[in-house]
């Protein structure tokens, strides 16, 4: 099983930030409130993500770590139709393959917690007992020590920091309802506090800057079962460097070609040459109308209706850009 979980591994955690985005999804899916993210030199030392969500019972810690075991799936409809973050029950048992993993939980109206581990050769999980409040740590270190290949692909502290940061101001962006801090090397450098009212541009400005909360072209769309929201730069205020082109799917942060050619699209001829949109988009749709389940990773998508889909987001984004242009 260790050989099977590293070569998985492969796939799901490319890098520090890889872990980090695993690990805060997790936290989400257990409906934390509150993350605190600590890093140790970039994430080869130390990952610890530590939440208040709903904790893993006692019998249920050693299934955690074990590969292909989800608490959030339980038949082939439900992958039909995901909601939660996490499905592929693959994440924990992949990272720990590839580093010292320890998770600590305790779960709601429980006094006690306990933490798991692997260890001996056969990686058998152990089980200890722990104090911890309500809610989860999973601490990893030494990521890639028993895989040297890898390790040496790790770049520098900082490149490997600034990989995680970015990964946690696209969660940020996505969850405004959601405290989340990040450290590094016992440094608080990001502190993304829970929006109570929802005010979801105080979140933007804090992400995406000043600036671009100012100047970018707010919209709200609604067509049937379809819906965009979110924020875009107006033509004349496109930048050669674009940092934050963002592109969230029911909730989950997405790399999608179909979508990145609407947007484009959209601009058309009023984008100047070698200039770059900043967009943060969220498209919602039916959970039915799309299929998640593509990449191990999980940050490409399948359109059931992907005309339509590019349609709509095209039809809005221009439609928005024309009013600006008068
Ligand atoms: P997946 O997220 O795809 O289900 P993972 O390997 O990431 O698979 O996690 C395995 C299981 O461990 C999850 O299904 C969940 O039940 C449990 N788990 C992991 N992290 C947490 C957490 N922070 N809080 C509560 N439960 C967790
Ligand atoms: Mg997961």
């Amino acid at each position: 099983p260790q050989l099977a979980n590293q070569i998985a591994a492969g796939e799901v955690v490319e890098r520090p930030a890889s872990v980090v985005k695993e690990l805060v999804e997790n936290s989400l899916d257990a409906g934390a409130t509150d993350i605190r993210i600590d890093i140790e030199k970039g994430g080869a030392r130390r990952i610890r993500v530590r939440d208040n969500g709903c904790g893993i019972p006692k019998d249920e810690l050693t299934l955690a770590l074990s590969r292909h075991a989800t608490s959030k799936i339980a038949s082939l409809d439900d992958l039909e139709a995901i909601l939660s973050l996490g499905f592929r029950g693959e994440a924990l048992a992949s990272i720990s393959s590839v580093s010292r993993l320890r998770l600590t939980s305790r779960p709601q109206d429980n006094d006690e917690a306990w933490a798991a581990f692997c260890e001996g050769r056969d990686m058998a999980v152990a089980l200890e007992p722990a104090s911890h409040p309500v809610g989860s740590t999973v601490d990893v270190e030494d990521l890639f020590f028993n895989t040297p290949a890898r390790r040496k692909f790790l770049r520098t502290e900082k490149t490997e920091f600034n990989h995680i940061d970015e990964v946690v101001r696209r969660i940020a962006l996505a969850r405004p309802d959601v405290t989340v801090v990040l450290s590094h090397n016992q440094q608080v450098l990001r502190q993304y506090h829970r929006m109570k009212d929802e005010n979801h541009s105080g979140r933007l400005q804090q992400v995406a800057g000043r600036r671009f909360a100012e100047e970018a072209i707010y919209l709200d769309h609604h067509e049937e079962a379809l819906s965009l929201r979110g924020w875009f730069s107006p033509p004349q205020a496109c930048r050669h460097q674009n940092d934050i082109q963002y592109m969230y799917v029911n909730g989950r942060m997405m790399r999608d070609k179909l979508l990145n050619h609407a947007v484009r699209q959209a601009y058309g001829e009023a984008l100047p040459d070698d200039r770059q949109p900043t967009f943060i988009l969220y498209l919602n749709l039916p959970a039915h109308d799309v299929d998640v389940n593509v990449h191990p990773a999980k940050h490409e998508v399948r359109f059931h209706q992907a005309r339509q889909v590019h349609d709509f987001v095209l039809g809005v984004l221009r439609n928005g850009i024309a009013q600006v242009l008068g």
